[in-house]
């Protein structure tokens, strides 16, 4: 590791998903074992990161607004090295420093355990560095710099080989790695050692996940991470609905702490849609599949991504998403306005559904969903649910927000600080978005 880090201040922006907020917590790591300290903020720091996901366009223009600043920061004369992080730097690499001259380096997600010496190189001159591995690279997480003691991210995979036609990810992130199921187990029992309440495994396609030694696929991890001690709660993100095959639900239903949540994205209603986003199933093979795992898990949230205004998009298309949300009735959704990303099979689609439509058709899904979630949260008023408490509630600071096993958000006042605790909390109030509850 560099001298050159020792004592430096650095600060790191994240704009994207959980596997992003997670390769921050790797990244502030690496830096901090090389004797690099947190900044108090962006103003007070030597080194700026800017972790950025390529997914949609909306991370990627905050990004570029943020070097727009840090890039006026530099030219009024602040010493400080900026550099790229993330599916942006993979898949942007060449462009970023010639486009940006304020950009001091470029590091794609396999080149994180060489930041130490980027960042020595890169106080002479713009380092570019993009090379990757193809076996998993271990982060020692004895040195993640976690965002929550109560609540921890695991990474089992990363990659994907799926290529939706509209994906990024395989370009950014290469093919799909799946860790040692022995490094897993370790990083496990240290956070329960640790007193993590909470793990949620993440991938980009955690079901396609195999140890590399034994070939224990995911439901295999899944059931024997039920079966062990560990965190009274254990979350995963994403999976692939083609994957979710019956072991699978079969390991969910096999323990009580596997969270009774799914976020599985639907993308689109209309079988036509999915079949040009190469998603590998038809709306059928999804509503079969919710059937099934509804019938097995009966208290099951199920959350989704949506996308509309996918080249080609009908009126009739697009009703048919709005016919899937009221069949399906998500816990929650996140939805997007198509954007062609640069290198994938959809940016060479004509991109033509006018960009009107496209806001009007979010529009009236967000409309869609606002009601059903109401509905669904309202059918929760009056019922005790088990809440882990994670910090002071957002607006207000003087009451606490926990999450439902279920995902959702509920505020509640306790007369002493419950950070980190499991609550039965009584469901007295609901809004699209919240619930409100007393402690009992
Ligand atoms: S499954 Fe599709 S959308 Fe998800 S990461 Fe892979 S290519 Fe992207």
């Amino acid at each position: 590791m560099s001298d050159s880090l020792r004592g430096r201040r650095f600060h790191i922006r994240t704009f994207g998903c959980q596997m992003n907020e997670n390769d921050s917590e790797r990244i502030a790591g690496i830096l901090a074992a090389a004797g690099a300290v947190p900044a108090a903020g962006e103003e007070d720091a030597d080194i700026v990161i800017l972790n950025t996901c390529a997914v949609r366009a909306k991370p990627v223009e905050k990004m570029a607004s943020a070097l727009g600043r840090l890039g006026r920061l530099k030219s009024g004369g602040r010493k400080v090295l900026i550099g790229v992080a993330g599916c942006v730097a993979q898949i942007e690499a060449d462009a970023l420093p010639a486009r940006r001259p304020g950009v001091d380096f470029v590091a794609g997600p396999g080149a994180y355990p060489r930041l130490p010496k980027i960042l020595a190189r890169a106080l002479d001159a713009p380092v570019v560095d993009t090379g990757r591995v193809p076996d998993w690279q271990e982060v020692p997480p004895s040195i993640l710099a976690r965002h929550s003691p109560v609540s921890a991210y695991v990474t089992i995979m990363e990659g994907c080989d799926n290529f939706c036609s509209y994906c990024i990810v395989p370009m950014a992130r290469g093919r799909e790695k799946s860790r040692p199921l022995v490094s897993i187990r370790a990083e496990v029992d240290g956070l329960i050692r640790a007193g993590a309440k909470e793990i949620q495994f993440l991938g980009q396609n955690v079901n396609s996940y195999r140890d590399p030694a034994s070939g224990a696929d995911f439901a295999a991890l899944l059931t024997e991470m039920g079966r062990r001690p560990g965190p009274e709660w254990i979350r995963f993100v994403t999976s692939h609905p083609k994957d979710f095959g019956q072991p699978l639900i079969a390991a969910m239903a096999s323990s009580p702490r596997i969270c009774r949540q799914i976020h599985l994205p639907l993308q689109s209603g209309s079988s036509t849609v999915l079949a040009r986003m190469n998603r590998g199933y038809t709306r059928a093979v999804y509503l079969d599949l919710v059937g099934r795992l509804r019938t097995r898990l009966p208290e099951l949230c199920l959350s989704t991504d949506i996308i509309v205004g996918f080249p080609g998009e009908t009126e009739a298309e697009f009703r048919e998403t709005l016919s899937a949300l009221e069949e399906i009735r998500f816990a929650a959704i996140f939805s997007f306005r198509y954007s062609p990303r640069p290198g994938t099979t959809a940016a060479r689609m004509p991109d033509d559904v006018p960009l009107e439509i496209k806001r009007s058709r979010l529009i009236e899904a967000q409309a869609l969903q606002k009601r059903l979630q109401t509905e669904f949260h309202r059918g929760l008023v009056g019922r005790t649910l088990r809440v882990l408490a994670t910090g002071p509630a957002k607006k207000d600071p003087t009451a606490f927000s926990g999450r439902t096993e279920g995902g959702q958000i509920v505020n509640f006042r306790a007369g002493t600080d419950v950070t980190g605790s499991f609550l039965d909390v009584e469901i007295t109030a609901a809004g699209p978005y919240s619930l409100r509850g007393q402690p009992v």
